[in-house]
């Protein structure tokens, strides 16, 4: 209803009111009308009776001039307006002063009595004024009649007095229409604005927050607004409903798209998938690093794939990330809590940072994790260091990780915490105890070696019951689920399920799943042209390139493949001059003696070799000792024609995708070491043994003569896989599996 129809309606029962009121206030002055009427003519009849007994005898032996004596003395009474007397022709022979000339003249009713001889009473308007006139017959003492008295009495007081009763009863009305009209106005606000606003409010709750119910306590029992209520209370839950199952429709679309995922996809995925949950992450590394030079405050990403990987996730539920706070200005950035919303452009998730003393760094990160888990589950044929100290402060570090996880899922129901990396293999089993409605992932970035290799940790019963108080235990390939099962059989009493690939220790039950890390792939960004400037600029001037990128470590078989190389050249001297060796190896983990060792064996064994092979400006190995850039890395990958990953034990290696998805031409070669979780996915390859240097050298020589069509098959196919399953869905599924026991 438009509010004109309100106001029309309104003014109708306004008008209705008006002509009731008017038609009562009618009734009733006509009533009064004529009840003050009859008295006047009563009071004037009693007034003429009265006069002509005193008149009659008098005019019948005085003269008009002693009548009017007496007409006289009667008048001055209140409302009497006049006395006259006139004969029995109708001719006035006496009247009072105040009597109304107009009338002295034989007025009809004069006429009528003296024709009737019978009195008579009428009103009559003179000058103005309502006039109540009455005629009384004079008679003789033989009775007859001899002439008439004329009363005037004034009438004009029944009109004052039926104006007032208009007057006090349109007041009166005015009055109620008055507090009718606040009343109503009033109740309406009350009893209907009201309860209409939180009605509204409550629907908007609805549609905004998706809440239903929210606002409707006041109102669920108001009769007027009851079925109102209910309707709407179901009109909100479907309403939801719906949304609910278009969000499940839109998951279910996602995950069945064949099409690559994105770190948009990964957001809307989760958001669809987790709702309202929030995701809670543990990893050693930091994803924002602040570090001060020279009074400036810089926020360094690190170069990880991790980051990549799971900031999408964190972002898209606004969730936490607990990190080891490493930056030179990581306390100067964050809070007291060490808190920091990030990323420091746009916030969208927290960042916890906590705080570890040079001991625990030196414990548990450089000893135990780097010289002990390390080289224990990568079979480098490097020994792990066991050391009682470092097993301590490993303990204490995951115990602080715990504790600062504990506190800030204190408040939240059946928090998803995603831990990474064998730094924290302990965390989950102390987390399980406390919070057992948690839902914890851990993901192991690194391989998992034999039983047998594993048996000579002296604590590895304590890691593997740390990590089995996580519900899902990841690793890159089945391959390392497989010797986690077997480790678990061996070393701990429990109930092994291959067939679901689970492990039941005590009341939980922690499930084996093989999720192969990968990386972002920008399919949708075209390459920009190779620019050879950039080799140029290294002193690379040679037609055939190939390409090693790795972090200086020794499980990343840098000597193995400089040997490789080495071979390649003694069998193929036709190439010298023409082909040239890029290994790009910042160093790593310099705390570590091994890994000072190792830098030092890779730069003598470069040097050896260019000598033995250096024609003119010619050298066969340029070793590059620094970080680059991923954006730097780009065209070196594109420019070369073979990539080598030679690793002796790798969880996945990245560098391996990394250039496959660089080739958007097609173009080059992959060399690959069949001890890297890539070379399961990676069919387009030419997997080698690094240990055998002979195999390198021939991949090489069979990479650089391999004819384009060739190439062109492997890389596609090699492309396909890494586009089919790129970071993102790596993320997706971790998630979907993390929640879904
Ligand atoms: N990387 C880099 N700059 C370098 C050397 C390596 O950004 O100078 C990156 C490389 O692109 C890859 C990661 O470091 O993304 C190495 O990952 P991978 O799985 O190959 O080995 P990890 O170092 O994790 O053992």
């Amino acid at each position: 209803m438009k509010m004109r129809q309100i106001y029309i309606i309104s003014a109708l029962v306004v008008v209705l009111v008006v002509i009731l009121s008017a038609a009562f206030t009618f009734e009733q002055t006509l009533q009064e009308e004529r009840n003050l009427s009859s008295d006047l003519q009563y009071r004037t009849r009693l007034l003429a009776d009265s006069l002509t007994e005193s008149v009659e005898p008098s005019y019948q032996v005085n003269s008009a001039k002693s009548l009017e004596g007496l007409l006289a003395k009667f008048t001055g009474r209140s409302r009497l307006a006049g006395l006259a007397v006139y004969d029995s022709k109708g001719q006035n022979v006496a009247a009072s002063t105040d009597f109304p000339e107009a009338i002295l003249t034989t007025p009809p009713l004069v006429a009528d009595a003296i024709a009737n001889d019978a009195a008579k009473g009428d009103y009559d308007q003179v000058y103005g004024r309502n006039l109540y006139l009455f005629a009384e017959p004079l008679h003789n003492t033989g009775g007859a009649v001899i002439g008439v008295l004329l009363v005037a009495q004034s009438a004009d007081y029944i009109g004052s007095y039926v104006a007032q009763i208009w007057e006090g009863s349109a007041l009166r009305f005015l009055i109620l229409l008055l507090v009718f009209l606040l009343i109503l106005a009033l109740l309406i606000r009350l009893i209907i604005l009201r309860p209409l606003h939180n009605l509204v409010e409550s629907v908007k709750t609805a549609r905004t927050r998706g809440e239903t119910g929210a606002g409707l306590e006041g109102i669920r029992e108001h009769a007027f607004f009851k079925p109102l209520v209910g309707e709407i209370s179901k009109m909100t839950k479907s309403l939801l409903a719906a949304r609910l199952s278009a969000a499940e429709e839109a998951r279910m679309r996602l995950e069945k798209l064949e099409t690559p995922w994105t770190a948009e996809r990964l957001k809307e995925f989760i958001k669809a998938y987790l709702k309202d949950r929030k995701i809670f992450l543990v990893s050693n590394r930091e994803p924002y690093i602040h570090s001060k030079t020279k009074n400036e405050i810089t926020a360094e990403v690190p170069a990880s794939g991790m980051v990549t990987a799971l900031e999408p996730v964190v972002e898209a539920c606004g969730g936490t990330w607990i990190a080891h706070g490493s930056g030179n200005a990581d306390r100067e950035t964050a809070d007291v809590n060490g808190k920091i919303q990030v990323p420091p452009d746009d916030p969208k998730y927290t960042l916890k940072r906590v705080w570890l003393s040079e001991k625990e760094v030196n414990g548990h990160y450089v000893g135990f994790s780097n010289e002990a888990l390390w080289p224990l589950c990568h079979l480098a044929h490097t020994r792990p260091i066991f050391r009682k100290e470092d097993w301590k402060e490993y303990r204490r570090v995951n115990n602080k990780f715990a504790q600062a996880l504990l506190a800030e899922i204190k408040d939240v129901d059946q928090p998803l915490i995603l831990v990474q990396d064998f730094h924290f293999a302990l965390l989950p089993a102390i987390v399980k105890s406390s919070r057992p409605d948690a839902q914890i992932c851990l993901f192991w970035h690194i391989p998992w070696p034999s039983a047998e290799t594993f048996s000579i940790c002296p604590w590895r019963k304590e890691i593997i019951a740390g990590m089995i108080g996580a519900d899902i235990l990841g690793f890159h390939t089945q391959a390392y689920c497989n010797n986690f099962m077997d480790t678990v059989g061996k070393e701990m009493e429990s109930m092994i399920d291959l067939e679901r690939f689970a492990i039941t220790h005590g009341n939980h039950t922690t499930y084996i799943k093989p999720f192969p890390i990968s990386i972002a792939f920008a399919s949708d960004k075209p390459a920009l042209p190779a620019d050879r400037s950039v080799l140029e600029k290294l002193g690379i001037g040679t037609i055939h390139i190939a390409l090693g990128v790795d972090r200086m470590d020794y499980s990343k078989g840098i000597l193995e493949r400089l040997k490789g190389v080495e071979l390649f050249l003694d069998e193929h001297p036709d190439y010298k001059s023409k082909f040239t060796f890029l290994q790009i190896a910042p160093p790593s983990r310099e705390a570590v003696a091994k890994y000072r060792e190792y830098n030092e064996a890779v730069t003598r064994e470069a040097e050896r070799i260019n000598k033995k092979f250096a024609e003119g400006d010619w050298r066969p190995v340029v070793l590059e000792k620094k970080h680059y850039t991923h954006e730097e890395l780009a065209p070196l990958y594109r420019l070369s024609n073979v990539c080598l990953v030679t690793s002796l034990h790798d969880g996945m290696n990245l560098v391996a995708k990394e250039f496959v998805a660089a080739r958007d031409d097609e173009m080059g070669v992959l060399i690959l070491s069949q001890f890297t979780g890539a070379s399961r996915g990676l069919a387009g390859a030419l997997i080698i043994n690094p240990y055998n240097g002979e195999q390198i050298a021939e991949s090489i020589y069979g990479a650089l003569t391999m004819p384009a069509a060739e190439q062109k098959r492997r890389m596609h196919s090699m492309r396909e896989s890494v586009k089919n399953y790129n970071i993102y869905r790596w993320s997706a599924e971790l998630i979907k599996a993390a929640t879904s026991f």
